[in-house]
């Protein structure tokens, strides 16, 4: 059976921020409950796993799972919190004698080499735009506004009859953006806030408030939210729909009718 594994579930800066004293960021520098990764999951089935984007938190990440070896990546769009790891992911291909396998929407591979070059020394990059099988799951992927950041991508993974979507950074999805997303029995979708005052044409990802309306057009049996910013404390108590988790760092969810 496979496993969703959170390997971070944090905003672009992560938590704590760095220059930041603030409740949330405090109390991820003690305790913890709210020190978040940037934001990856992987696939993992006990003979491998499948990864979803490589952002600068990458080495910890695999660090902390003990994990040594990373065969498959799946890519959303190349900004820094998911793809600032490919060099380390690349240098650990290069000294394991193996070539990496990136997948990500075509537009996106020239992005990802202008900013890393030498990275098709170890990694094969294959355009994913029309489909692909991998550790028996069919994937596809679609661009999804990502506001002032401009476009990400979002995943649907389909296997046996389990329906699941990963979409970190996207918002005002229009009709068309979300329809792949409906009925899906998980949907993994980012949200940065739980309410962002900003105004809109000055943002990039769902807040809280609005992804319960999305949860309400698309359907989805259970929902997990994820790439928060330190506004989110899990410490608090937020109105959210029943079928919400908010996801934490190492956190595993059975990729079944029967998970979460
Ligand atoms: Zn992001
Ligand atoms: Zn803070």
């Amino acid at each position: 059976m496979d496993t969703l594994v959170f390997l971070g579930t944090g905003d672009a800066m992560g938590v704590p921020r760095v220059y930041c004293d603030c409740e949330t960021c405090t109390e991820a520098r003690t305790t913890g409950r709210n020190n978040r990764l940037r934001s990856s999951v992987l696939i993992g089935n006990g003979s491998g796993f499948l990864a979803v984007d490589c952002g600068p938190d990458w080495r910890r990440q695999m660090e902390l799972l003990g994990l040594r070896k990373m065969q498959k990546l799946l890519v959303t769009h190349a900004h820094f919190d998911h793809i600032g790891g490919l060099p380390e992911w690349a240098d650990s291909c290069r000294w394991m004698g193996f070539r990496g396998e990136l997948y990500a929407p075509a537009e996106v591979i020239p992005v990802i080499q202008r900013q890393y070059p030498w990275l098709t020394g170890h990694i094969d990059m294959n355009p994913c735009d029309d489909g692909i099988t991998l550790d028996g799951w069919q994937i596809t992927t679609w661009r999804v506004n990502h506001g002032k950041n401009g476009y990400s991508y979002a995943y649907r993974l389909e296997k046996e009859d389990y329906v699941w979507v990963y979409c970190p950074d996207s918002i005002s999805l229009t009709t068309e953006e979300l329809a792949p997303m409906h009925g899906a029995d998980l949907l993994v979708l980012g949200t940065s806030f739980y309410y962002e005052a900003a105004e809109l044409s000055t943002r990039s990802v769902y807040d809280m408030t609005e992804a319960a309306d999305v949860l309400e057009t698309v359907q989805p049996h259970r929902a997990i939210y994820t790439h928060m910013s330190h506004d989110v404390n899990l410490a608090k108590d937020y109105i959210l729909p029943e079928k919400v988790t908010l996801a934490v760092t190492g956190m595993r969810v059975p990729l079944c009718r029967e998970g979460i």
